[in-house]
């Protein structure tokens, strides 16, 4: 059996074009959807394997990407879109007719990633985003009920992909977070 990653990597990830202007992503919803503009090309780019982030019908992966939160605007529709957990860092804002999580926001300004928004890039006509760089919370597809036994061949596929596996974020956000609590801390100037 095939191990299957996620519908716009398991034929190969296709690479980005330079300069990439952005696009329109577009719900699931085959009347009224809701549309959200993206300004400018994705950054981070990867494939998540955590129980929290939208991903489509029997993928085992999500795919998601981040920019700027200015970069972001609802063009249509944005009644329809309703916060998944309130609780959660990550703002997920979900269609409340079809599901798919539009964008996720971060509201707390003292978070590490505050200032960026996170975005599902295959939810748009656009081709040409970044593509996917690595994949974070691997180890995480078993809390949605993945085989265990299977992680094995699913990190060798991975490797394969050029998607280095990790069990949390990549090292360069890993990076992030620890230079911001440094700085919150006072052990790094701020
Ligand atoms: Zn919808
Ligand atoms: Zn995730």
């Amino acid at each position: 059996m095939a191990i299957q990653i996620h519908p716009a990597v398991d034929g190969g990830v296709k690479p980005g074009v330079a300069n990439f202007a952005g696009g329109t992503l577009v719900c699931k919803c085959t009347s009224s959807p809701v549309t959200v503009s993206i300004k400018g090309d994705a950054a981070f780019n990867h494939v998540c394997g955590c129980s929290k982030c939208w991903k489509p019908e029997g993928s085992t992966f999500s795919q998601i990407a981040v920019t700027g939160r200015d970069n972001v605007n609802v063009t249509a529709n944005g009644q329809k879109l309703k916060v998944v957990d309130q609780n959660a860092a990550i703002q997920r804002h979900a269609c409340t007719g079809c599901g798919v999580h539009m964008y996720g926001r971060i509201e707390n300004k003292d978070h590490p990633f505050f200032g960026f928004d996170f975005f599902h890039t295959e939810l748009s006509k656009e081709n040409g985003w970044a593509a996917p760089e690595f994949a974070a919370f691997v180890s995480s597809i078993i809390e949605s009920g993945y085989p265990p036994a299977q992680m094995g061949a699913v990190r060798a596929r991975l490797k394969e992909l050029h998607l280095e596996p990790y069990d949390c974020l990549s090292p360069p956000l890993m990076d992030l977070i620890a230079t911001h609590t440094a700085k919150a801390k006072g052990v790094l100037a701020a």
